[in-house]
């Protein structure tokens, strides 16, 4: 993990700019290992190759040039990708990384794990039997659990990240305060998926009948004692705003945000084309992006996607709702806490 002056500085300055991307998600490979139920990207996975290396870090650098202030690498597993550990020593000078696994491959990539801000494993009920079937490989459970003991026994900053459907909404309260009562964060997806449509930057979310959020007055409840649990305890990575806004969303079916795709947030995928988020068309390339980020063509994709109500998936819920510049800067001192926090403990064990 890369704290540096240099970098606190950037963060603190880019989060107090207006007109200036605070979050972008890059998938960078299709690649997966896992054969998840609810996901369509390992179905999908031969249609898009991957750019390089070299290629990464001139992208890193424009989106260093936009502003960006964090990055998030999902894939696919980003961590398949021999160069992982090239690209968060990179992404990390710069950027609040972070970078998802499934579990499976974080003891095998650890000493390219250190290097990102933050590692977030994918885990959704600690059920082994509901787990395996939902992640479709036995024993992922088992190895998931073990990848994020014993990266938090490093001292690497990681933190599990389920994903709220129907199959686990009971357990998600519990789930939280037994990750959270051993130091390690909780944040959270929300399960959604993907219409069929032509000409989508990529696909993530399968339909499946069974992970469908259907006890909406129990997804309420759930956001009313996460909202409790947050005051008390540390680690639960949501905020107040997004709960608040679940709530309502859950409880009348009426969004309290409008959608700041293109605008607080984008989505590269593997071959360095963007998108507001996934579900839409490509717009530009990485590379183009600083000749059209201020042009009138954005504006007027920007206009069309807050008046879209197309998906619910959590993380664009929470990047609308946290657009402007107080709330990007709420949530980086936050994430800084955390950063502060972990170095205190690493500086106690090292009494
Ligand atoms: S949900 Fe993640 S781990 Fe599962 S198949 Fe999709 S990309 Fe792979
Ligand atoms: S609501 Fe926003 S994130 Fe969802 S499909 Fe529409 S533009 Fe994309």
């Amino acid at each position: 993990m890369k704290v540096s002056f240099q970098k606190a500085l950037n963060v603190l300055k880019n989060s107090l700019a207006s007109n200036k991307p605070y979050h972008v998600q890059w998938m960078l490979t299709q690649r997966c290992n896992y054969r998840c139920r609810g996901c369509s990207v390992w179905s999908e996975q031969r249609k898009l190759g991957e750019i390089s290396t070299d290629d990464i870090k001139t992208g890193l650098n424009i989106l260093r040039k936009l502003g960006a202030v964090e990055i998030v690498f999902s894939g696919g597993n980003p961590l398949l990708r021999d160069d992982i550990g090239e690209i968060l020593d990179y992404a990390s000078r710069f950027f609040i990384t972070t970078v998802y696994d499934n579990g499976s491959m974080a003891l095998r990539k650890i000493d390219a794990l250190r290097k990102a801000d933050f590692v977030a494993i994918s885990l959704d009920t600690l059920d082994q039997k509901k787990f395996d079937s939902i992640r479709g490989v036995p024993g992922a459970l088992k190895t998931a659990v073990e990848a994020i003991e014993t990266l938090h026994n490093e001292d690497i900053q990681v933190g599990v990240s389920p994903t709220i459907s129907q199959l686990n909404l009971h357990e998600i309260l519990d789930f939280t305060k037994y990750f959270t009562e051993r130091g390690i964060p909780v944040w959270y997806c929300l399960y959604g998926y993907d219409y069929p449509s032509e000409n989508q930057l990529f696909k993530i979310g399968k339909k499946v009948d069974e992970f469908e959020i259907r006890d909406r007055k129990a997804m309420v409840e759930v956001c009313t004692n996460l909202a409790k649990l947050k005051k008390k305890r540390k680690g639960v990575y949501i905020t107040t705003k997004t709960l608040r806004a679940l709530e309502s969303f859950f409880m009348t079916g009426q969004r309290t945000w409008s959608c700041r795709a293109l605008e607080s947030f984008f989505m590269i995928d593997s071959l360095g084309n963007v998108a507001g988020c996934h579900r839409n068309e490509p717009v530009t390339t990485v590379s183009e992006l600083p000749d059209v980020w201020n042009s009138q063509y954005f504006e007027a994709l920007r206009k069309k996607y807050k008046e879209c109500s197309r998906c619910a998936y959590l993380c664009y819920i929470f990047y609308s709702l946290h657009a402007d510049v107080l709330s990007n800067l709420s949530i980086v001192l936050d994430q800084w806490k955390n950063v502060g926090a972990l170095l205190t403990r690493a500086r106690e064990k090292g009494r």
